[in-house]
């Protein structure tokens, strides 16, 4: 079986030298991160994202850490748009070893007020575009021999419920099961299939939530951290999961959240007096 896993031989921090790493929605946000980290550990990037200038502006990046890079436009709603990115990545570089499945969006409304078509786009986007990249990138990975690495985008919202957001709810809590079951069937190839679930990062995703006062003031002070995080801390978690040092992880979803899950826990102001009243009272 084919073994192109990222190792680090020198001990140079070039986990993904060889590689060649598929990532959609590389021309914004987290795409863009992932695809300047990958290319900063070695990997030559395969991108493909409906923004095309932002595409160009990515593979700028990728150029300037050495590396090359093939960007072009695919909608990862198609099928063939898919294949036809990860089939030129293939002809280019002569083999495919990660793919980053990244690319989503947003498309909010009230619970009851969502109509069918709001519903729809977000999980075609979100949940049927990730499963579309992950067979067609694995059924590339099995076509030259075996091995390759699998980096599915989830969210925080995976583990959350959303009256605002159920379709982008429901299309994470959905990527985090397909990497389970991808995970399953694809390790007799070799491939090892893993999420990623961020909290609050500054992207043009969250740019207008972070920008109005009340939303993105009460978002970070949700986060135990107290603050955003950067694409690069997604970047970074990315890495490491298309890299040999998470050699032994499959079916996983790592939060790069800084705490956002914990908070269920995280009492109020006024709970922690009642707590400490409570404890004084024994103590006395
Ligand atoms: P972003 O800055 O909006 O980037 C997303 C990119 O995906 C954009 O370039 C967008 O292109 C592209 N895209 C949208 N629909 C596409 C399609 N059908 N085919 C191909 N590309 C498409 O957002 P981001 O925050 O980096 O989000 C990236 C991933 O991280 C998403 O899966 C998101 O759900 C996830 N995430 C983000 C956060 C956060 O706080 N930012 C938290 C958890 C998870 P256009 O601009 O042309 O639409």
């Amino acid at each position: 079986m084919a073994a192109r896993q990222g190792r680090d031989a020198g001990g140079d921090g070039m986990r993904l030298r060889g590689k060649v790493a598929v990532v959609t929605g590389a021309a914004s946000g987290n795409g863009r991160a992932i695809a300047a980290r990958f290319a900063a550990e070695g990997a030559d990037l395969v991108m493909g994202d409906l923004d095309v200038d932002g595409l160009d502006a990515t593979s700028r990046l990728v150029v300037d850490a050495g590396r090359a890079a093939l960007g072009r436009r695919c909608d990862v709603t198609l099928a063939e748009d898919l294949t036809s990115l990860v089939s030129a990545g293939a002809e280019r570089f002569g083999h495919v070893d990660v793919m980053v499945a990244n690319a989503g969006i947003t498309n909010s409304a009230p619970f009851l007020e969502m109509d069918e078509a709001t519903w729809r786009s977000v999980l075609d986007v979100n949940l049927t575009g990730v499963f579309l990249s992950d067979q067609v990138a694995a059924r590339q990975m099995v076509a030259q021999g075996g091995g390759g690495v699998i980096v599915n985008v989830a969210s925080i919202m995976a583990r959350l419920g959303s009256e605002t957001a159920s379709n982008y709810a429901a299309a994470k809590a959905g990527v985090e099961s397909l990497t389970r079951s991808a995970a399953m069937a694809l390790a007799p190839h070799g491939i090892r299939v893993n999420a990623i679930g961020p909290g609050f990062i500054d992207t043009p995703m969250t740019q207008p939530i972070r920008d109005e006062p009340v939303i993105g003031d009460q978002l970070i002070s949700r986060t135990p951290m107290g603050r955003m995080g950067s694409t690069e801390e997604v970047a970074a978690v990315a890495a490491f999961l298309a890299s040999d040092d998470a050699s032994f992880m499959t079916g996983q979803c790592v939060f790069p959240d800084g705490g956002f899950l914990l908070n269920w826990a995280r009492p109020s102001q006024e709970v922690m007096e009642a707590f400490l009243r409570l404890q004084a009272q024994r103590q006395a």
